[in-house]
């Protein structure tokens, strides 16, 4: 099948120099756009609006199967869905469904595996496997929308912190939310997406300068580079201080809010100094910090703190005028959590 080309790849321009060689009017590819991004048909036989002989030809020159299913879990209290798919070249990636009172929040993955092996992630303890085309990322969006369709309900939001590093795949995820986003097609507006980075500052520049509605996430986790080194190699190539002027520069242009996460690890980053330290680092920026006690993963030995020093942290931090957040922890049980994406015996 790795001969056909993903239709899902291709943009709309691209499509239309495919039919115009097969001397389809242009109005045809509307209808495919139409068939593809806004009905969601995934098989050449739901495009009755299409002679057979034109469906024969798409099916000779592509396919609609991006990712294929492979194990699928439940949270107990239902709210997490977890599917482990393989793409067709066989590398494994993981979506999440979070389901939380009219909020459906996909989580999708930009990569599989993930090559900045941060200590504490699941996904940086297996490795880097393979980047994501476009359609592939488009591909779990459609899986999880269907699904959803059965039940009535709609995604509400979609957030790119899956398996993998987006802004080391820039391009093809810069693609896919495009294309998710195009009016013409599934038009999923440009501030229900969020892109959260581990902080490839050249790439956060790249993305400010696109001036886009999508809200940007970095992984923060220290306050100061010798700590944050220590769980995130990539540090010492783009230290803390490169990182906040990037981000501030970000602000600055784009008037946009940005969100620093930041794991809360017990004996390592939460105590109080590193509460104040972050605060400092913060200050003057528009932002909002998401703590996000430490998930387990494997082959980290570290907990996350007791609830006692959660709040504490917190406290100091909307002390100095930091808005701030607890995340509730979810999907911990089916290893769904934020950094608990990993292949595990399929
Ligand atoms: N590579 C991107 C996006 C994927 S990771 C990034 O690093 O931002 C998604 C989020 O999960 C990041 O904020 C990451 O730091 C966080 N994370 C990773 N492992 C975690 C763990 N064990 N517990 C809690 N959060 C974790
Ligand atoms: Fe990759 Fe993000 Fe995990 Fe770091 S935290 S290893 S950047 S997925």
């Amino acid at each position: 099948m790795l001969d056909k080309k993903l239709i899902y790849d291709l943009s709309k321009e691209e499509l239309s120099e495919v039919f115009a060689q097969w001397q389809e009017p242009p109005y045809r590819v509307n209808q495919l756009w139409e068939g593809l991004y806004h009905h969601l048909w995934d098989k050449s036989q739901e495009f009755t609006v299409f002679p057979k002989s034109l469906r024969s030809q798409i099916d000779e020159e592509f396919t609609f199967h991006a990712i294929e299913p492979i194990r699928e879990i439940s949270s107990s209290d239902g709210e997490t869905k977890k599917t482990l798919f393989y793409t067709r070249a066989g590398n494994p990636i993981e979506t999440v469904l979070m389901q939380y009172k009219d909020r459906n929040t996909l989580c999708i993955s930009s990569q599989s595996g993930c090559a900045m092996g941060c200590r504490f992630c699941a996904t940086g303890q297996m490795g880097f496997k393979a980047n994501l085309s476009s359609g592939e990322i488009i591909a779990q969006v459609f899986y999880y929308n269907r699904i959803l369709k059965q039940d009535g309900k709609k995604l509400t939001n979609i957030v790119i912190m899956g398996m993998g590093e987006p802004f080391y795949n820039f391009e093809q995820t810069m693609t896919a939310v495009d294309r998710l986003n195009d009016p013409q097609g599934f038009n999923f507006g440009e501030r229900r997406f969020t892109i959260s980075t581990v902080g490839i500052v050249p790439q956060i520049r790249r993305f400010t300068e696109l001036k886009r509605q999508i809200n940007l996430a970095i992984s923060l986790h220290a306050a100061n580079d010798e700590l944050r080194s220590q769980i995130i190699p990539i540090n010492r190539k783009y230290p803390i201080s490169e990182l906040l002027n990037a981000c501030r520069d970000y602000v600055k242009t784009t008037h946009r809010r940005i969100t620093f996460e930041w794991a809360l690890i017990r004996d390592f980053n939460d105590s109080v100094e590193q509460a104040v330290q972050l605060s400092h680092l913060l200050n003057g920026i528009l932002c909002h910090v998401n703590l996000i006690p430490l998930n387990p993963t494997e082959n980290f030995s570290y907990q996350a703190p007791s609830q006692d020093r959660i709040q504490k942290f917190q406290k100091v931090l909307l002390e100095h005028q930091i808005p701030c957040t607890v995340r509730m922890r979810r999907g911990i049980d089916i290893q769904a959590g934020c950094g608990q994406l990993a292949l595990r015996n399929p």
